[in-house]
């Protein structure tokens, strides 16, 4: 077991044959039984499969077999940006930038593909060992209705990633993932995300409606 998301366990396996090791996501069973996640993951999975860039994790494979959804793709091992941000504490602008840059590279390769991701947050950003990031866990998130996403909890885990029109519920385009990214790197740089509180509701309503407090009022160090 390499990890778990909101709605998928993620296994490292070897491929039958040539013996290459990959990364196995298999989706939580119980979501098989809706024909709106399967129409929905199937049409992701396609469009994932359409994109090949130094930054985003290659999907080799995906369907189903035996009621288990499964994509099978590029094997990542040097954990995610979560961890690495957990590990090392303060993170250097300079390295910050470094990753930034990678980031937006793989989601300009999607965005130009029309692929949006809506839900790019640290645990999503997987990195080689060479320190080379990939982008993972590709729209998977809309495949879900948000009332099975806050059941599970995920929403929560994501809501501070969110732009405020996702959190207004309203259509996304491209420009909500910006947001996210904008998002990621205020917490790389200044250790958390922009805005917090103490309930879901709450913390909706801080995104829509007011300001974060600026980076360099935290952080003067960054320049
Ligand atoms: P979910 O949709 O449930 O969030 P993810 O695709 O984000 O699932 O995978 C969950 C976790 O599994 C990730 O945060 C990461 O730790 C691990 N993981 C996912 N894909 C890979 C991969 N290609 N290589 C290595 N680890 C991975
Ligand atoms: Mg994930």
């Amino acid at each position: 077991l390499l990890g778990r998301g909101g709605m998928a366990a993620v296994y490292l396996a070897k491929e039958k044959g040539t013996g290459r090791s990959v990364a196995l996501k298999l989706m939580d069973p119980g979501l098989g039984h809706d024909p709106k996640f399967i129409e929905r993951f199937l049409h992701e999975a396609r469009s994932c499969a359409s994109l090949k860039h130094p930054n985003v994790v290659e999907v080799y494979a995906h369907g189903e077999q035996d009621g288990w959804y499964y994509l099978a793709g590029e094997y990542i091992d040097a954990g995610t940006v979560a961890s690495l941000l957990k590990d090392i504490g303060e993170c250097p602008p300079a390295l910050a930038a470094e990753l930034t840059a990678q980031l937006l590279a793989g989601l300009a390769h999607a965005h130009e593909r029309g692929v949006i991701h809506r839900d790019l947050k640290p645990e999503n950003l997987l990195l080689t060992a060479g320190g080379i990031l990939k982008i993972a866990d590709f729209g998977i998130a809309r495949t879900v209705n948000q009332s099975k996403l806050t059941k599970t909890g995920m929403l929560v885990g994501t809501a501070g990633y969110m732009s405020p029109e996702q959190a207004k519920g309203l259509k996304v385009d491209a420009r909500s993932d910006l947001y996210s990214v904008g998002v990621i790197l205020y917490e790389a740089l200044v250790g958390r995300v922009p805005f917090q509180a103490e309930s879901l509701g709450g913390l909706m309503i801080a995104i829509a409606t007011t300001d974060c407090p600026p980076v360099v009022r935290l952080r003067p160090r960054v320049g």
